[in-house]
């Protein structure tokens, strides 16, 4: 399968993550990527930078030591209205954004709670990626999510961290297998992110590239397959 790109990872800054931003880079030279994301906790995650990180990121660079780079925010889903945890003024300053549930920042509500809040945060202009939409703690409707991010033009994640064996979501491979077939009767693209929290995660998508086999997903519906076809979904 081509894959160019991983658009969710975390550095230092995130507080629970292992690795400098040029750690990153070097690793996702190696891998051979295009194009990586840098995606840190927004401010309601425990432990995470605050505002002023995200409003300083025009001090650098988007390209690194001949990587491209985009930096952006993992937005917190707060609520059942997809309120999310930073400012319009600094959203309009990221390169892209994620949002998603979080077990700290989110109490779970029934399917259609949880449901409405994640399409309701499909609707911000500004999200472009729906974050691991795959833990049964968070139960979701995915035939209504799968339209809404055909309608809203959001790219809905395959993550491999929920996907590996040392993965702390719950149920995360059926959940996938339910959204996948959604994706594919629907045809929604799909991303494949590491989610890395360590500079030897970037780029690892092999347990969610093994399950898109399985399913036999089609390849046009992956957004890893071109950095333009990625870039595509961040004109909402
Ligand atoms: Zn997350
Ligand atoms: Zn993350």
């Amino acid at each position: 399968m081509i894959d160019v790109l991983d658009v969710h990872t975390h550095t230092l800054a995130s507080g629970h993550a292992y690795n400098t931003i040029y750690e990153m880079v070097y690793a996702a030279k190696e891998k051979k990527l295009e194009l990586l994301g840098i995606t840190e906790h927004a401010p309601k995650m425990p432990g995470t930078c605050y505002d002023y990180y995200f409003m300083n990121l025009h001090v650098m660079a988007r390209e690194i030591l001949g990587m491209s780079v985009m930096f952006g925010a993992e937005l917190n889903i707060l609520d059942f209205k997809g309120t999310i945890d930073l400012s319009e003024n600094i959203l309009n300053e990221m390169d892209l954004c994620i949002a998603s549930i979080h077990p700290p920042c989110f109490k779970t509500g029934t399917i259609e709670e949880n449901t409405k809040a994640v399409m309701m945060a499909m609707n911000n202009r500004h999200i472009n990626i729906i974050g691991h939409p795959d833990d049964a703690r968070f139960p979701l409707d995915y035939s209504q999510l799968a339209a809404e991010a055909a309608r809203t033009h959001t790219l809905l994640e395959v993550n491999n961290s929920s996907l590996a064996p040392n993965g702390y979501r719950v149920n995360s491979r059926e959940n996938y297998c339910i959204m996948l077939k959604e994706c594919m009767k629907k045809e929604v693209c799909i991303v494949m992110n590491s989610d890395a929290h360590t500079a030897t995660d970037v780029g690892n998508h092999a347990f969610a590239a093994a399950l898109l086999k399985e399913v036999e997903f089609p390849q046009e519906l992956i957004a890893n397959t071109s950095v333009e076809k990625f870039k595509a979904f961040l004109r909402k």
